[in-house]
């Protein structure tokens, strides 16, 4: 009782007291104001310098195989080509990102949902100690800020430009005991990636230091590593350059001929050396198991580069298809970007967290061999490696860039004939889906995406796959399709020798690019990289005229293709909403003598991938374009024409009985502008027509505040009760138009989900005189207002509502809520405590005589299809009552307001309510079980019928049981336990003769949650 008390203390003063100017000008400021101040910081310079820092390594390292630890002393010496002089050195120690819970690395990981990390114990986890560093001979200190993955370092004498020094430490990593993100021991294989101490990039910008995170990569220094590695003898060690050792060389050769040769087992130690120069960063791994394969590819210039693959458990034979993977990558990258610079490439199959590949230089490390990843991450050497751009900052430069070369080399005809194949038998049009282009769609229709130019941090995980390698790669398809393939590609291979061992920033790929087109092509720039703006182009005309409209708000210069079939004979390119003539291409002089019916014009760039709505992107010279398509069941958008599902549907009601009808749906994925759910069904019993219509037309304002408005209208009518007037069923209808709208997080990444929405409910009935809010009418008119916040984090998550009901024909209902519930989440996050707080407040007390509202007062004990005056939730049973105890959805409660759980009328109250809920699973078992309390305090109505007099008393009411739950919140049944209940739920229990443990029990069911579209429209990678 204190904690209500004082809950109500909060509450009420908190309504009473509300400032409604302040509160409208705080409405505007968040809404209009505030989304223009933007934060001030630095200009970030986006041209790189013309000089570069080098760093040349010395690395001696052991692996202690029974510690699980990497022994080592590294000597880099540091050049300092800029011209200023350097004061101090950050270096990364990047194992310490695994170290504690408090390190970028996990935080991140915890904000994507991935508790893996957090909750590993001190022996799985990493570090890197035993440095003691020092430059030029002196002994220096590590200064660390924020992060404990970097530490700036103060040089004992300032480094003059064109000067030279020398660090120095002894390190000890502990190697993390499984791969948490890309460095472990795991399946046998020491992963060792991002492990020695090693300086931030120094460019234009000044230092670059950043801790290591799984969701965004790196930027290091180019220069010359020497590398020695000792390890068992047993061990193959697959690296970074080139071995010196002839011994293990000739070993190593000795394997790829023969794979049955054993590997000597004793206890001795082998040193191996590897060197390589021109390159930023150095990756080993090391396993017994290895085994090997090698080949060759000649490039065009005649050069030989050696390529190699180590994996674990392969055969010979998928060596062997991994090795021409490796071969194709590199002859492809290097004819069509500019020549591989090293002597060999190697991949090695391990476990892998981050993604299905990762890029070292001259190694990749895939986690099976498949072509798409083998090819992709062979394909960073030029971008990631040999350009070595800035990935943390720009991924565009290189995922983005390397994406859209595999997708060329992907060999587009027999992918598309093996994807036709495979759609012919499941009768799917796989064949007109571009992969890319559908989880862009999938994200830019619910205004989901980002734009192509941010840091790897500022992508949610979704967007981190659905941009930067979906939307971005087919962004540079649209403008090699502009360009012409010949000039793209001399645009690029000239970009690459210019740039080669540099690290370009944006600026210099645009100022590059500018410079090699006749056109402005600022737009790429613009309106693909730079922002959200959408494309949807559509065409209409006739046989004498077509017109080419931008409907989209990208301005994008639009492709137009005469085509005879599919076979396109000539692309035009137009700036803006253009009128034109078939006879304005070249090429319409050829198509004289073929039949009409073939001709066409379509924007089309490989299926139109950018565009969001390709439906309306083709014009037939002879024919009409079918628009609609009705197909049972399910089928992946078609680019062609717009499609209706159906299936035929079974429904049941405890008074309309079995139903039989139709269910038709227009789009599943990706989601559509207007949607449409339509369900017929007849019922055989109450002859009527019964169920229900959904349509919903979304806007996407280019808005700082809404991420989405919907308009939509819902329909629907069902039995409610076994009899009326007329001893038929008793139906009623409800239509309901409404507006919701979603409000734009700041930060994409943020975890806030935030609803408004507001509607208008018509609800009908044709039974007078029943529990409609207005007892002398069969209709009422409900105004219905709802804010919903949700703060889905790991631990604590939050959910909270204010609602709000006013009934426009009496104004007998006029009340506000607030439910907070606040999740704890225990036993690594598998089973949540919930605290739930209610807080209701009626403005309008009834009228004695005023019965039929009493079903919209706060309930002191549970609320049941009775109360659903709103006819929100899907019932089987809407009028069963307890007392009547008639089938079970007599049992079935809902959890609104006081979210009593036990179905019992204990009273009702028409002035306010508070209610406190808490739910506790049990620890320590693996079954949904748990305990439950919830209890309510509020001034009940009491009515002397003969005086007609109306009383108020304050009362406790609670309940205390067990409960049993199945998937979350969907389905869960409740057991009172007798000794925790108020005595007012016991006297209840008595006079209904509800003596038995399971006669007190009663459900939840929340059907309304079994919504598979709506399951699937929301569905999220997180
Ligand atoms: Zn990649």
């Amino acid at each position: 009782m204190p904690i209500i008390s004082f809950f109500f203390i909060i509450f009420e003063p908190m309504v009473k007291s509300i400032n409604w100017k302040k509160s409208i000008f705080l409405v505007y400021y968040f809404l209009v104001i505030c989304p223009f101040i933007r934060s001030q910081s630095l200009p970030i310079i986006q041209n790189q310098a013309n000089w570069q820092q080098e760093v040349d390594y010395t690395i001696d390292v052991k692996l202690d195989v029974q510690r699980g630890m990497l022994l080592g002393y590294e000597e880099f010496v540091y050049t300092n080509h800029s011209p200023q002089t350097l004061h101090e050195i950050y270096i990364h120690l990047w194992p310490n990102a695994y170290k504690n819970n408090k390190t970028a690395l996990v935080q991140q990981e915890l904000e994507n949902k991935n508790t893996n990390l957090y909750f590993a114990e001190k022996r799985e986890r990493a570090w890197i100690d035993s440095l003691k560093p020092s430059i030029n001979g002196k002994s220096v200190e590590l200064i660390f800020d924020e992060h404990i993955d970097y530490a700036k370092i103060s040089l004992p004498e300032p480094l003059l430009p064109g000067q030279q020094m020398v660090f120095a430490s002894p390190f000890r990593v502990k190697i993390p005991t499984k791969v948490f993100s890309r460095m472990g021991y795991e399946d046998s294989i020491f992963c060792i990636t991002q492990w020695y101490p090693k300086p931030a990039v120094y460019d234009v910008n000044g230092w670059n230091p950043m801790p290591y995170l799984d969701q965004g990569e790196f930027y290091s220094e180019f220069g010359r590593f020497n590398v020695s590695i000792e390890v068992p003898k047993e061990f193959v060690v697959a690296a970074t350059g080139v071995l010196q050792n002839k011994v293990e060389l000739n070993w190593l050769n000795e394997k790829t001929a023969n794979q049955k040769i054993e590997n000597p087992e004793t206890n001795a130690y082998k040193k191996l050396t590897f060197t390589q120069d021109r390159i930023h960063d150095f990756a080993w791994f090391a396993s017994k198991k290895f085994k090997v394969a090698k080949s060759k590819v000649a490039l065009p210039s005649g050069k030989e580069v050696e390529t190699w693959i180590y994996a674990q458990k392969s055969s010979k034979e998928s060596l062997e298809t991994g090795l021409s993977y490796a071969n194709e990558a590199v002859e492809f990258y290097s004819k069509k970007v500019g020549e591989y610079p090293y002597a060999i490439a190697s991949v090695v199959i391990t476990p892998l967290e981050a993604g299905g590949g990762m890029e070292y230089p001259t190694i990749t490390n895939c986690q099976s061999i498949d072509k798409t990843t083998i090819v992709h991450e062979i394909g960073h050497n030029w971008f990631y490696g040999i350009l070595g751009s800035n990935e943390r900052n720009y991924p565009w430069m290189d995922e983005s860039i390397n994406t859209y070369y595999e997708n060329r080399n992907d060999n587009q005809l027999a992918k598309a004939s093996k994807d036709l194949n495979k759609s012919k038998e499941l009768n799917l049009n796989l064949n007109s889906i571009n992969s890319a282009s559908f989880l862009y769609k999938w994200i830019a229709r619910k205004n989901n995406d980002q734009a192509g130019n941010l840091n790897s941090t500022a992508y949610t995980d979704m967007n981190y796959g659905g941009i930067v390698y979906a939307k971005n790669p087919l962004s540079f398809a649209y403008l090699e399709a502009y360009m012409g393939t010949d000039n793209f590609d001399k645009m690029m291979q000239a970009y690459f020798q210019k740039w080669k061992f540099k690290h370009p920033l944006p600026n210099d790929f645009f100022t590059h690019l500018y410079s090699n087109g006749k056109d402005s092509l600022q737009w790429f720039e613009k309106e693909l990289l730079n922002g959200t703006s959408k494309q949807d182009i559509a065409i209409k005309g006739n046989q004498k005229s077509l017109k080419i409209y931008n409907k989209g708000n990208a301005k994008l210069p639009m492709p137009l293709c005469l085509k005879n079939g599919d076979s396109t004979l000539e692309t035009l390119w137009f700036k803006d909403n253009t009128n034109l003539k078939w006879t304005d291409f070249k090429s319409w002089e050829s198509l004289k003598d073929v039949t009409k019916d073939s001709i066409n014009v379509s924007i089309e760039l490989k299926n139109a991938p950018l565009d969001l709505y390709p439906q309306n992107n083709r014009l037939f010279y002879a024919r009409k374009n079918k628009h609609l398509e009705f197909t049972p069941f399910f089928n992946f958008e078609n680019n062609q024409s717009k499609a209706i599902f159906w299936m035929p549907l079974y429904a049941w009601n405890t008074y309309n009985r079995s139903m039989l009808g139709l269910t038709f749906y227009n789009s599943i994925l990706p989601e559509n502008k207007n949607e449409i759910n339509f369900t017929p069904l007849y019922s055989f019993h109450s002859n009527t027509l019964n169920g229900y219509l959904d349509l919903k037309h979304r806007f996407y304002p280019n808005h700082p505040r809404f991420k989405n408005i919907a308009l939509g209208l819902k329909m629907k009518s069902y039995g409610h009760n076994d009899i009326s007037e007329n001893n038929a069923a008793a139906q009623y209808s409800k239509f309901e138009p409404y507006i919701e709208a979603e409000i734009k997080p700041n930060n994409a990444r943020s975890n806030i989900y935030q609803k408004l929405t507001a509607s208008w409910a018509l609800l009908n009935n044709n039974m007078l005189g029943y529990h409609f809010l207005n007892w002398n009418s069969k209709s009422m008119g409900l105004v219905h207002l709802n804010y919903t916040y949700e703060r889905n984090v790991c631990f604590y998550p939050v959910k909270a509502q204010i609602d709000y009901q006013y009934n426009t024909n009496k104004g007998n209902i006029n009340k506000l809520g607030l439910s907070i519930e606040q999740g704890i989440e225990f036993e690594k996050r598998k089973k949540t405590i919930k605290l739930r707080f209610f807080g209701g407040m009626s403005f309008q007390q009834l009228n004695n005589n005023d019965m039929s509202a009493q079903t919209a007062y706060f309930m002191a004990g549970a609320t049941t299809g009775t109360n659903d005056y709103l006819f929100d939730e899907s019932l089987m049973g809407r009028s069963e009552t307890a007392v009547q105890n008639g089938n079970i959805f007599s049992k079935q409660i809902m959890l609104n307001e006081a979210a009593f759980r036990a179905n019992a009328f204990l009273g009702s109250s028409d002035k306010w309510m508070t209610a406190l809920n808490v739910t506790l699973p049990l620890p320590k078992i693996k079954l949904p079980i748990g305990l439950y309390f919830d209890m309510n305090y509020a001034p009940l109505k009491q009515t002397e019928i003969a005086t007609n007099t109306t009383s108020y008393h304050n009362q406790l009411n609670y309940v205390g049981g067990v409960y049993f739950s199945i998937y979350k919140d969907i389905f869960a049944i409740y057991f009172p336990v007798e000794t925790l209940c108020s005595n007012e739920l016991r006297n209840y229990w008595n006079l209904n003769k509800q003596s038995a443990f399971f006669e007190k029990a009663n459900f939840v069911l929340n059907l309304k949650e079994i919504n598979p579209l709506k399951f699937i429209r929301n569905f999220t990678i997180n």
